[in-house]
């Protein structure tokens, strides 16, 4: 599996997160042991760090005001890190790591949690007035 992940930059990862999200979003929202274990082969111990900041409620979806512009806010245990929708991008020590290291299928418990928290719709809401997040 490990050649299958070398094939392009988080590549089959992504793939696979996509269609978990899908068949979660169609099981009303609900995430079927088969789902775990299929996330579990993939990320490892991350998916339950995922699993474990979603049970803590550390996952806040903030609304831009007066806009559509959302963001998600998730509590680390150094401080929040901001997770944009669509962007595998996140400013944590775990995550810098591995793009220095291969950049191969880059993830972190962070980024899995955003993805993971929005299927279940386990997650915070507020909006903000911060306009951090500016592009269209
Ligand atoms: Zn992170």
């Amino acid at each position: 599996m490990e050649v299958l992940y070398n094939s392009c930059r988080g590549g089959l990862k992504t793939i696979t997160l996509d269609a978990v999200c899908k068949k979660i979003i169609d099981n009303d929202n609900e995430i079927a042991d088969e789902d775990i274990t299929v996330l579990y082969q993939i990320f490892d111990q991350t998916l339950f760090k995922a699993l474990d900041l979603i049970d803590k409620e550390c996952i806040e979806l903030l609304t831009i005001a007066n806009t559509d512009r959302t963001y998600f806010s998730v509590q680390g245990s150094n401080g929040f890190y901001t997770i944009y929708p669509h962007i595998n991008f996140c400013e944590c020590p775990v995550f810098k790591a591995n793009v220095k290291k291969n950049q191969v299928g880059v993830i972190c418990k962070h980024v899995l949690a955003c993805h993971l928290a929005f299927v279940l719709k386990k997650y915070k809401t507020r909006t903000t007035s911060e306009l951090v997040y500016t592009q269209s």
